[in-house]
């Protein structure tokens, strides 16, 4: 290869940092290089079996493999795979960048708070791919060649911020890694990587469930013999031989008492690229008409995307050993996105295709069960630990919720694992069940309210007279709650009412029957004055009355029946970028003096242009109130503070 041809690149400037952060870091266990690197064999060899679905013809007879081959003389660590290898444009965009998202929010992360000291442990934490071979190597060689292509890639780089990069060829498909690597030095972490027992031992501690064979190209020096047989003083040769490394025995197939918490450690990193311990794992297998068995596991943490609507989720599925699909997104519902795992069935066709497995019976049947077996896990979990549970309900609790509003059929496995915050307890959260046991024995209707946060729905005018009598609220404010409400109206035969939507003070039906009265006989009194405020507020609001509700404060906004609440009123118009207002009802606190003084100044003179001012001040405040802003803001401001001025006198 002429030099002409070879190119000189430099990384993105993320990549770069990530790198002098791998190769200075103090970072003790830098043997995981081999993990990381195996891994990527075994992954390129997944996609070719994947691509050969549809195009077998690159896929050849040869067998997959992953084949370690050391250089002691030369210091030198190969690995190679006959997988999917890449083309040029692919080297510089999977290796020059820094293209998987855990590597991105660990370089935010250690923008954001990383210390020297605290290096170490976030590496540990996310893994950081092909570029953990620098901790170990002087140079770091590619050569690969993509399936189906002619040209093979060489990409050569020590790590100090650039790379070359020039065409080159391979005999067939695949990568082929070059380390170089730096001498052993036991303080620094950094054994022998040239030698057979060292690998053989990673391997084995990381890699032993991969199931392509990892082979180690073994050569001994042998006698030599003559034509009998008989060894020949003082003459030696070299014997090569294959010998595979890894027992290739999937985690998930083997019998329970032979895998141990490290071999399931290892294989949750492998399918979830998540390096913090799993919370729960599930080990499920069903014997019937068709046969399948399951790996699953909940993580600990949610990734930073989870909620995203674009977040790719799926479990690998399997066929008799082979993958054929990396995140199989049929085998659970959405709101159980989080969960991470390998389903294999021996039944399914190999080749079944993207469209098939929508409504192929099998991977129905695979979701249900897998479906209520998370769930009584989950069940489980917080009966036994509430503790973790709720460290799992705050990571993953949105998601579980938007199962309310999707799987009927377990809604009431769902139902005992959904918390609420409520007015109850300031520090806990509620079940509904939990909810329906305090309930008072005259009350008819779960009271619900829905906002912003917790602080926004606990300021909330429309709480006060729930909370003077005792009556207990439930807090939704997780966008996802409006759905939840919507779908699930009523629990154990009592109706979910939002606060903002009743009419009266909760409380037995007489005493209901008496306010109402009560407050017919006040509001036929200011009539007057209460259109007067409709006529100003009039593109708003579409009632204007009073309000037993309230007790310190002065106004507040509420729905009709149907309406929908604020917040889902705010999300629709997010949503949509837009959309028709809905006009409300303002109810008004005739105890409060402000209320009282309103009704003197109206009956020294009705057209006072001060009521009106008042109408839309108080508009203002019951908007902010709820965590909504005022319709027209400058406006609302003025008005303020022409009150304010009056205020402080001439
Ligand atoms: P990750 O494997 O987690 O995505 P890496 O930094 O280890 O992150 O690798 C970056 C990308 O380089 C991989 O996603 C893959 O596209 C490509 N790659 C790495 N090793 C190989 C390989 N042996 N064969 C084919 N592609 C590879």
């Amino acid at each position: 290869m002429t030099t002409a041809s070879r190119e000189s690149h430099a990384f993105k400037a993320e990549t770069k940092k990530l790198l002098d952060l791998m190769i200075n870091s103090l970072y003790t266990e830098k043997e995981i290089f081999l993990r990381e690197l195996i891994s990527n064999a075994s992954d390129a060899c997944d996609r070719l079996r994947f691509e050969a679905l549809t195009r077998p013809e690159l896929l050849g007879d040869d067998e997959l493999q992953i084949r370690l081959e050391a250089d002691p003389e030369a210091r030198t660590l190969t690995v190679r795979d006959n997988g999917i290898g890449m083309s040029r444009q692919e080297v510089i965009d999977n290796v020059g960048t820094i293209a998987r998202s855990g590597s991105r929010e660990l370089m935010e992360r250690l923008q954001r708070e990383g210390t020297p000291e605290g290096v170490a442990e976030l590496i540990g934490q996310f893994g950081v791919g092909f570029y953990s071979a620098f901790m170990v190597s002087d140079e770091v060689e590619i050569l690969t060649r993509r399936a189906g292509e002619e040209e093979a890639t060489r990409w050569r780089s020590t790590g100090d911020g650039t790379y070359e990069l020039e065409p080159a060829e391979r005999d067939g498909r695949g990568t082929t890694i070059t380390l170089h690597l730096k001498s052993a030095d036991a303080g620094a972490g950094i054994e022998d990587y040239t030698d057979r027992y060292v690998v053989s031992r990673i391997v084995k501690r990381y890699s032993d469930f991969v199931i392509y064979p990892i082979l180690w190209k073994d050569r001994r020096e042998e006698p030599e013999q003559d034509a009998g047989g008989k060894p020949i003083e003082g003459k030696t040769r070299t014997v090569t031989e294959d010998v595979v490394l890894n027992s290739q025995r999937p985690v998930w197939t083997r019998p329970e008492d032979e895998v141990t918490e490290e071999d399931y450690a290892e294989f949750y990193k492998h399918v979830s690229h998540d390096w913090n311990e799993p919370l729960e794992r599930l080990r499920l297998k069903a014997e019937g008409r068709i046969e399948y068995q399951a790996l699953l596991f909940i993580p600990k943490e949610a990734p930073f995307d989870l909620y995203y609507y674009a977040y790719d989720y799926g479990l690998q599925l399997y066929v008799r050993r082979v993958m054929i699909m990396d995140r199989c997104a049929e085998l659970l519902p959405r709101y159980l996105r989080f969960v991470k795992g390998v389903v294999e069935s021996d039944d399914l066709p190999l080749n079944i295709s993207r469209q098939r497995l929508q409504e192929d019976r099998h991977i129905l049947q695979i979701r249900r069960w897998l479906t209520r077996k998370v769930l009584e896990r989950l069940r489980l979990v917080k009966e036994q630990d509430e503790d973790k549970y709720l460290a799992f309900w705050r990571h993953f609790g949105k998601a579980l919720k938007e199962g309310l509003a999707s799987d009927f059929d377990n809604k009431d496995a769902l139902l005992e694992l959904v918390l609420f915050p409520s007015s109850h307890d300031p520090e806990k959260l509620t079940t509904l069940d939990g909810y329906a046991a305090r309930m008072k024995s005259d009350q008819e209707e779960i009271y619900y309210l829905t906002g912003e946060s917790r602080e926004v729905v606990e300021s909330s005018p429309h709480l006060e007279a729930f909370r003077d009598r005792g009556y207990e609220v439930l807090y939704l404010v997780d966008p996802v709650d409006e759905l939840v409400v919507q779908h699930l109206m009523e629990h154990r035969g009592k109706r979910l009412k939002s606060v903002e939507k009743t009419t009266v003070k909760p409380g037995g039906k007489e005493e209901k029957e008496k306010i109402e009265a009560s407050l017919k006989e006040k509001e036929e009194q200011v009539k007057d004055l209460l259109e007067v405020f409709e006529k100003r507020l009039e593109a708003h609001v579409k009632q204007v009355r009073l309000s037993a509700r309230l007790t310190t404060s002065p106004a507040c906004l509420v729905g009709a029946d149907h309406d929908y609440s604020p917040q889902l009123e705010k999300l629709l118009h997010k949503g949509q970028g837009g959309g028709p207002k809905q006009r409300r009802i303002l109810e008004l606190n005739p105890e409060h003096d402000v209320f009282r003084r309103l009704e003197e100044r109206f009956a020294a003179d009705p057209e006072d242009p001060l009521l009106g001012d008042y109408a839309e001040l108080l508009m203002g405040y019951a908007l902010l109130a709820e965590g909504s802003e005022p319709v027209d803001r400058v406006r609302f401001n003025r008005l303020l503070a022409g009150v304010l001025t009056e205020r402080l006198g001439n």
